[in-house]
């Protein structure tokens, strides 16, 4: 048990929490009547609550627990980095070890010639991060009008300010007056809601040209970068055609855009290669990077950046950064969870074993009556629940039979996340096949359970 306050009994805990702490993109009110799940240990792919209960996590947390809980490796580089060198900063022309190996072996992962990184607290600070240097970039280039960055709806990039307003989800843009000027979204592949009649890879094309249009639309001489997920994942695992990407990459180099590919979950092996860019087959000018970084042992994002941005960025003061830019623990944390994925051959484990497995396995729940699809790339998947499998049709009221999905699969000891009426996954990537037929029973059980 926590030595903090694990000791209380579970109805104390879930009073203290509803009476002090306000969740994240929850409903607060309904804590007092309710009560939050209290988590007080993981290991491997298993949480284990305050009542002892154990649960398959097959969300990695927030899609990023890539190499699985407990890893004694990263506690211990941890404790080391804080006795040693708890805190610097790299303001000013100073510099420490963590981040210089840190840095140095991202640029060896990433693709091409992203050998650059910028480093920020999570993946929203990065996506700040991209907006002022993709306009920066350009005006450094005698091109100041070229601040507009193209996203996508149903996009999303985080939730500060300026990455809410790249992310184009509606919920957020209602509250606190995103999005903030010069972003414009288009619309997103996802043909299963709203393809139509239309063939998948011709729709795919469709969507990828909204972007040359926009472009034309908005001016070459306004138009600074698009963004987007090589996979979308919070706007629920949607995976786009495969006419989409080359045709967005063939756009991107006619009108010469900055193409920002963010791979805060998409990034570290999640689809099967160490970055989506790869799984997709662009090639991004700059990466946003966070979660499966640091296996969300410790908080830690970035922007990995091209050749050319980096010495157009850096030929003079870039006035940006945070007080905890490359931390020194956490890139410590981070640089252990890369020797680990690398050294134990994680990303070969995905490729090789975990995710052909689990994509047979998932994309038989297909013939359960409430499943309209299955989706899946790597190890992130989705189903798309309907009430008439004959008919692409949504419910009625939507998210509702998510909801009551998603409380299943909790009663059942099973983590998966719904986004209105598509319940998604992301497990830890060390996921083994015997522990791949576990999460499929129990999400099965789970759909009986609704049906
Ligand atoms: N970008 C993508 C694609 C994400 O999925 C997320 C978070 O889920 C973010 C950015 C924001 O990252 P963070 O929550 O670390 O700020």
């Amino acid at each position: 048990m926590n030595a903090i306050t694990n000791h209380l009994p579970t109805a104390e805990l879930q009073a203290l929490d509803a009476a002090h702490h306000m969740h994240p993109f929850t409903a607060n009110a309904e804590l007092a009547e309710k009560g939050a799940r209290v988590i007080t240990r993981a290991s491997g792919i298993t949480l284990t609550d305050s009542e002892g209960n154990e649960i398959l996590d097959a969300m990695a947390g927030l899609w990023c627990v890539n190499i699985g809980y407990g890893r004694d490796e990263l506690a211990d580089v941890a404790a080391r980095q804080m006795r040693e060198l708890p805190y610097y900063n790299t303001f000013f022309m100073t510099t420490h070890a963590p981040v210089i190996a840190l840095a140095a072996k991202i640029a060896e992962l990433a693709p091409g010639d992203l050998n650059h990184v910028f480093f920020a607290g999570s993946g929203s600070e990065a996506n700040d991060t991209n907006i002022r240097m993709v306009r920066h970039y350009w005006a450094e280039k005698g091109k100041p009008t070229k601040s507009v960055i193209i996203s996508r709806n149903n996009a999303y990039h985080g939730s500060s300010v300026g990455s809410g307003s790249l992310g184009g989800m509606s919920g957020m843009h209602a509250q606190g007056g995103l999005p903030i000027p010069d972003i414009h979204h288009i619309e997103q592949p996802h043909w299963w809601a709203e393809g139509g009649d239309m063939d998948p890879e011709e729709f795919g094309l469709l969507r990828a040209q909204e972007l040359e249009k926009a472009i034309l639309e908005l001016g070459e001489e306004r138009v600074a970068a698009f963004i987007a997920e090589p996979v979308q994942g919070a706007g629920g695992v949607i995976v786009p055609p495969a006419s989409y990407w080359p045709e967005i990459q063939r756009i991107c180099d006619k009108y010469e855009i900055l193409l920002i590919a963010d791979e805060v979950i998409c990034g570290f092996g999640r689809t099967g290669n160490w970055f989506g860019c790869q799984t997709m087959g662009i090639r991004p000018d700059i990466m946003t990077i966070a979660k499966g970084l640091s296996s969300g042992y410790a908080p830690i994002g970035g922007s990995v950046v091209s050749d050319d941005v980096a010495a157009v960025i850096g030929a003079g003061e870039f006035n940006h950064g945070y007080t905890y830019s490359g931390h020194p623990v956490a890139a410590a944390v981070a640089l252990e969870n890369l020797r680990i994925l690398e050294e134990e051959g994680i990303v070969d484990h995905v490729r090789d074993v975990a995710a052909p497995y689990l994509k047979e396995k998932w994309e038989a729940l297909a013939d359960h009556p409430l499943v309209g699809e299955a989706k899946i790339v790597g190890m992130m998947g989705s189903i798309a629940l309907v009430p008439n499998k004959d008919s692409r049709a949504p419910f009625a009221e939507a998210g509702t039979a998510g909801f009551i999905c998603r409380e299943r699969c909790f009663a059942n000891n099973l983590v998966m996340r719904h986004v209105g009426d598509r319940m998604i996954i992301s497990p830890p990537l060390v996921i083994t096949p015997a522990e791949i037929d576990v999460l499929i029973s129990r999400a099965r059980k789970a759909l009986d359970e609704c049906y």
